[in-house]
């Protein structure tokens, strides 16, 4: 069988000002101007903890799937995707469909949490133009994001949903393969998927949406032990993307079983409950750098404490060249500290006119927007420098090859002691694996204090190395703090924007054969 594979994946922030467009696209995926198919996708996600990575891994593995990617375009989480970008790159998975002949099947590998001008819910336009064109029989399985904002349209339009079970999103590969036989085994006719979704009023917060952590740690257990029931086929909890506001944002649930609709219901509805259930123990809990020092001055030659600087996580769409934490470090006389990765391709350049060991006079950071600091004037000592590029070695996108852009490390201190070294970026990343660090020459196990540019995922690789973790109080686009935020188009009531919000069994629903 012939199954063909492609999407486009972005996180959008609507609060974000800097607008996405096919550039960044063309910048990220690293699959050349034309965002190739093919060859290029074999070539660059083949073996690694990607989701495409898994399609291959597990055609591989088959004896009788042919896989034939035809776009994978990906850009970091950032603002609305300018109309004409979504277009063009829907046009040419559409285009590449049509030459690629007849096909059995077709993979999406999209996100869930995508806004364009023209769609709120991107992703079901999406996959509303592919049904257009395959037809009403055409099996369509996708994978989505555990950050989906998944909706009905989504649900309806696609056979199955196949959603993350991770956050850290150590899983993708292990989706991408789960999709692939899922899709071959309807192709044969060995499966009849019955979907059920559900949709609730809440929103969640990066912090408490990580796996690794209760509630959700027990959460995840317990999906997993339903999709072991006799019957079921797949199971998803997505925890939604809140720095979206759209009217679908927010958690939503999904069954699929083997042709039974009664069972997908009831099932769907028991998630939901359990899910609900926890609304309140899904609300973060914030620490200032003012503390996360003190706490260092309190425990002497411990294991770096590390400071997620979630609210300026790139990969929510913040610009990851927030100030706030750095200012603090700089005033506290503390050394071994850092901070990874700051993202400022202007004074990355102007450090790479440098030479290591020169004193440069930076304006650093806060220069996207005035929401997450003021940019920090002074001397700066040129430590390192490197094209920035760098393999993931971490569980999170394991073996990806990926680049900071030309990077410099630099030395500040204000005052005597203080000493801190920042991995200053020319692309926005996230600071989820410990390379992205000891390429800039900052060994994590032997620093003190950690500022990341990341709420969740360095948990993965960092985690391990640390001695304890505090999710920031600090202020940005992606700050996990819903009294942050002025929201508009969510739908309403929702909790905890309104107490008064309930869930119940019919609200949300839909499912399909
Ligand atoms: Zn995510």
């Amino acid at each position: 069988m012939r199954i063909a594979s492609g999407g486009v994946q972005h996180e959008t922030n609507t609060f974000s000002t800097t607008p996405t467009t096919i550039e960044d696209f063309i910048r990220d995926s690293q699959c050349g101007a034309e965002l190739a198919g093919g060859a290029v996708i074999f070539e660059r996600l083949g073996g690694t903890g990607t989701i495409h990575g898994g399609y291959i891994a597990a055609a591989a593995a088959s004896d009788d799937v042919e896989l034939i990617p035809l776009l994978c375009a990906r850009a970091q989480p950032s603002g609305i995707v300018e109309q004409a970008s979504f277009d063009e790159m829907l046009r040419r998975l559409l285009e590449r469909l049509a030459a690629a002949g007849p096909v059995d099947g077709v993979l999406l590998d999209l996100h869930g949490a995508m806004v364009s001008e023209a769609h709120e819910d991107a992703e079901g336009a999406f996959i509303a133009a592919v049904r257009r064109q395959v037809g009403p029989d055409m099996p369509i399985v996708v994978t989505l994001d555990l950050h989906a904002n998944i909706t009905r349209e989504m649900a309806e339009l696609s056979n199955v949903i196949v959603g993350f079970d991770t956050y850290p999103h150590v899983d993708m590969r292990e989706r991408g393969e789960e999709a692939l036989r899922l899709i071959a085994n309807i192709v044969r006719g060995a499966v009849r998927p019955t979907q059920a979704f559900r949709s609730l009023p809440l929103l969640t917060m990066p912090p408490m949406q990580c796996t690794l952590r209760q509630p959700m740690q027990s959460l995840i257990e317990q999906l997993h032990e339903l999709e072991q029931r006799p019957g079921v086929l797949t199971a998803t909890i997505a925890m939604g993307f809140p720095f979206a506001d759209i009217e679908s944002a927010g958690v939503s649930v999904l069954v699929t079983t083997d042709n039974d609709l009664s069972l997908a219901n009831q099932l769907a509805d028991e998630l939901a409950a359990r899910v609900w259930s926890l609304r309140d123990d899904l609300q973060p809990k914030l620490t200032t750098i003012e503390a996360a020092i003190q706490h260092v001055r309190d425990h002497p030659g411990a294991k770096p404490v590390l400071f997620a600087d979630g609210s300026d996580n790139p990969g929510g769409g913040a610009p990851c060249d927030g100030t706030v934490a750095l200012r603090a470090l700089l005033a506290s006389g503390l050394s071994g500290t850092a901070v990874g990765v700051l993202c400022d391709p202007e004074t990355a350049a102007q450090a790479h006119r440098a030479s290591v060991g020169d004193w440069i006079d930076v304006r650093l950071g806060a220069k996207v927007d005035s929401l997450h600091g003021e940019p920090i004037v002074g001397r700066a000592q040129v430590r390192q420098l490197s094209d920035g590029v760098f393999r993931y070695g971490g569980p999170m996108m394991h073996g990806l090859e990926d680049s900071l852009g030309p990077t410099a490390t630099l030395r500040m201190g204000e005052i005597a002691g203080a000493e801190v070294d920042i991995v200053v970026s020319s692309y926005r990343r996230q600071c989820l694996d410990a390379e992205m660090l000891r390429l800039g020459g900052v060994e994590p196990t032997n620093c003190s204090l950690i500022v990341l540019k990341s709420a969740v995922h360095f948990r993965a690789d960092l985690g391990p190395l640390a001695s304890v973790i505090f999710d920031a109080d600090t202020p940005g686009i992606h700050r996990p703090d819903f009294a942050c935020f002025e929201y508009r188009q969510v739908r309403r009531p929702i909790y905890p924007l309104d107490a008064r919000a309930v869930w119940t069994t019919n609200d949300g629903a839909s499912s399909h054969e």
